[in-house]
């Protein structure tokens, strides 16, 4: 069946936001210099931005979340080290390995065992104990956190939860790095500033190019002498950019934008209740998250394609993401097309009755 729908409603993700007039405007008038010979004024002042918002001394533009990351784990980590994380975030699944095949990091993944995407401070205390590892055994030195948590929906951890965790890394003598890459959504959900949830961590990445729209770009905060190696390690890795004042000027818009999060997350609720109704078993969406339980995702994708919806699989679980580009109508509009999806689609009337969903009535 070809696509009866006029329009294509995209929740693979928060990134394909694209940018508005406002942003290109912006763009095409930033004030810039070569920002690897000496300075570009609009990076300058979008680091100094971002690294007020975050409540830490310092901050430097990345190209991307990945590479934020990785520069944070090739300073944090030393060949042969053990790094802890919770289980399925995207520096462990996400990335390739970079943070064992560049930084040389071993990963340990923790239980979600304090609810999802979190663990408690007790698995953290267990795997690291405040003595110097035995002749045979890893050094661990790193704890990564990611607020909001992706693969478990969005989840958010609270700052007192994250101080509690953030305490056992020091008395562990580990140094802690936070993946914010939706620190902003975390924020506008739990209504503290963004610089609440920084308490404790030595670095942590946020990104403009999921929620916020920019094109290009996320930013990576920690102490002086930290993003004065940082800018080192993204010259190793080319992620040295020249006049990246336009791509900043593009972040500085994004930053306005934080407290719009909190429409995104209107639209997750609502799509999610509306899929319930349907009788699915999904998460309570937090954020902007929200994830379905599904036999085959894959399958599921493309089937929901044709009616003009688009989704991503994460975890075996078919994930949708709502964002600035995609309005409440729209996501009654998909909610509709699935519908229509679900009473045409002989495999999904059966995979309804299996035991993975709720089936009403
Ligand atoms: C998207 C994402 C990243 C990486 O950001 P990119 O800019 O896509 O490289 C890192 N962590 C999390 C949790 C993300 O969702």
């Amino acid at each position: 069946m070809d696509n009866p729908h006029s329009e294509t409603i995209d929740l693979r993700s928060d990134t394909v936001t694209a940018p508005d007039r406002r942003m290109r405007n912006a763009m095409a008038h930033a004030v810039v210099g070569d920002n690897v010979l000496d300075a570009d004024p609009t990076m300058a002042e979008l680091e100094r931005t971002v690294a007020s918002l975050l409540g830490l001394p310092a901050a430097l533009w990345m190209p991307s979340g990945t590479m934020a990351n990785l520069v944070a784990m090739m300073l944090h980590l030393r060949r042969g080290d053990a790094f802890l994380a919770p289980r399925d975030v995207h520096i462990l699944v996400d990335e390739l390995g970079t943070a064992a095949s560049f930084a040389g990091g071993m990963p340990m993944p923790l239980a979600h065992d304090a609810g999802p995407g979190r663990p408690s401070p007790a698995s953290v205390r267990a795997i690291c104990p405040p003595r110097r590892a035995d002749y045979n055994e890893l050094d661990v030195t790193l704890l990564c956190l990611e607020n909001t948590h992706n693969a478990a929906g969005g989840a958010v951890m609270p700052p007192a939860e994250q101080a509690e965790l953030t305490d056992v890394a020091r008395e562990c003598g580990l140094r802690v790095h936070l993946d914010g890459a939706r620190l902003w959504n975390a924020a506008v959900a739990l209504g503290v500033p963004p610089a609440a949830l920084t308490g404790g961590v030595d670095s942590v990445q946020v990104c403009l190019s999921k929620g916020l729209g920019a094109p290009v770009g996320s930013v990576l905060a920690g102490s002086e002498d930290f993003i004065r190696r940082a800018r080192r390690a993204r010259q190793m890795l080319g992620g040295g950019v020249r006049q990246g004042g336009i791509l900043a000027a593009a972040g500085l818009v994004a930053l306005d934008r934080i407290e719009q999060l909190a429409e995104d997350h209107e639209k997750a609720r609502r799509l999610a209740s509306g899929l319930a109704e349907l009788g699915w078993q999904v998460n309570q969406p937090e954020t902007n998250i929200v994830l379905a339980e599904v036999p085959d995702a894959t399958s599921a994708i493309a089937r929901l394609s044709r009616y003009g919806v688009l989704a991503s699989e994460i975890a075996g679980r078919l994930r949708f993401v709502t964002h600035r580009d995609v309005s409440l109508p729209a996501v009654d509009d998909a909610l509709a097309r699935i519908k229509t999806w679900l009473h045409a689609d002989e495999s999904m009337v059966l995979c309804r009755k299996s035991e993975l969903y709720q089936v009403k009535g």
